[in-house]
């Protein structure tokens, strides 16, 4: 028996559901999602309901203070009938050291794989195979108490929804960098998955956008000087064949995708160094031919090529290759995630078998 209701609703909401040949990214919408509430200083019973909307009180805290965090992660199924999850702990883990640093109440790994496995499962049939295709996952927790005190909410809400997605990749991304705006400094909730540092980010995405630019790429609040990472993704050079990446500062996320990239690179016998990079230094080595490269990393695109980086004095910086080293590590990370590769470092888990009541669940006979 599962530990959570099945809304009697859900099996038609499934049956109803076609995979579309387009999926884009973030566009198709699973049929189903978990949803559970903590009140009471404890989480009650979860439940896999229809995806529909939900009611939220107008003066509820995550309106009014931006008081949500939140997760992405995939689900893969290539060549397997039954889904696997790419290290689902390791988000479930970021999801509560966002939720500590916004006061909130932590999701315990128990009831975050419930619900994980709850909304997969239902959804195994339909999770797309091949070609980097996934379902993805977004669960996110946010506070429902209203009122304007200026303090923590006492009531919150834990959803996951999730879209059968393509693989994110578009070619090499122009990426802008950015010298006015900040993202997150020292001591803030950078390192939280936390909503309110992609509302700082968003002026100088639409301006990025506006000039031709994909993404904005962030520098250390403070000095202006060290580069980041860009809004939603880790950055890497590389530079005299070594891969360098910024070290985690405090403000910058620690990127799932940015840790397995570390480890897979020193697997395959890359020098990976993590340290302060000054971005003036990094757009000279470009020049030089020093630094041959750059990419970006996250669970959305996995590993993408960066074509160039935009100054705001209009002058594009072009690394001289593209997608070289980018893409043999995307490939190589993809393959443990399609299970097409051994997995040496144990990332790969599979979807929890559906419970019995589960009107998906294989029946004997
Ligand atoms: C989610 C996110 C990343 C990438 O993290 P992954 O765990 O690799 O998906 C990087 N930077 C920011 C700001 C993020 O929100």
């Amino acid at each position: 028996m599962s530990n959570y209701t099945i809304d009697p609703a859900v099996n038609a909401a499934l049956a109803a559901f076609k995979l579309p040949e387009k999926l884009g990214f973030g566009i198709v919408l699973a049929p189903v999602m978990y949803s559970v509430e903590w009140a009471d200083g404890h989480w009650g019973k979860g439940a896999l309901v229809p995806y529909g909307p939900i009611e939220i009180a107008p003066g509820a805290r995550a309106l009014h203070y931006g008081e949500l965090v939140f997760e992405g992660m995939k689900a893969y199924r290539a060549g397997t009938p039954w889904p696997n999850l790419f290290r689902p702990l390791d988000n479930c883990h970021r999801l509560a050291r966002s939720a500590e640093r916004m006061a909130m109440p932590v999701v315990p790994d128990e009831l975050f794989m419930e619900a994980i496995d709850a909304v997969a499962g239902a959804m195994a049939p339909f999770v797309p195979t091949g070609g980097g295709k996934s379902l993805y996952l977004r669960p996110f927790l946010f506070g429902t108490e209203p009122g304007y005190m200026l303090r923590n909410s006492q009531t919150f809400r834990f959803i996951v929804i999730a879209n059968p997605v393509e693989s994110y990749a578009s070619g090499p991304m122009r990426v802008a960098i950015e010298r006015r705006d900040v993202r997150a400094a020292v001591g803030g909730i950078g390192v939280a998955k936390a909503a309110a540092n992609y509302a700082a980010s968003l002026r100088a995405s639409s301006s990025a956008i506006a000039r031709g630019y994909a993404v904005a790429l962030w520098l250390d609040a403070t000095e202006h000087r060290y580069i980041q990472e860009l809004s939603g993704m880790n950055v890497f050079a590389v530079i005299g064949g070594e891969l360098h990446t910024p070290e985690l500062d405090g403000a910058i996320l620690p990127g799932i995708t940015r840790d397995s990239i570390i480890t897979l690179a020193r697997h395959r016998g890359y020098k990976v160094v993590e340290r302060p990079i000054v971005l003036d230094e990094l757009l000279a080595q470009m020049a030089s031919g020093e630094c041959t490269e750059v990419f970006a990393c996250g669970t959305a695109a996995i590993v993408a090529p960066i074509g160039a980086l935009g100054d705001a004095d209009g002058r594009d910086h072009v690394p001289r290759q593209v997608d070289v080293v980018a893409a043999e590590l995307r490939e190589a990370l993809l393959a443990m995630q399609e299970r097409r590769a051994p997995d040496p470092f144990g990332w790969t888990r599979d979807v929890a078998a559906p419970p019995v009541d589960a009107p998906w669940a294989p029946r004997a006979g």
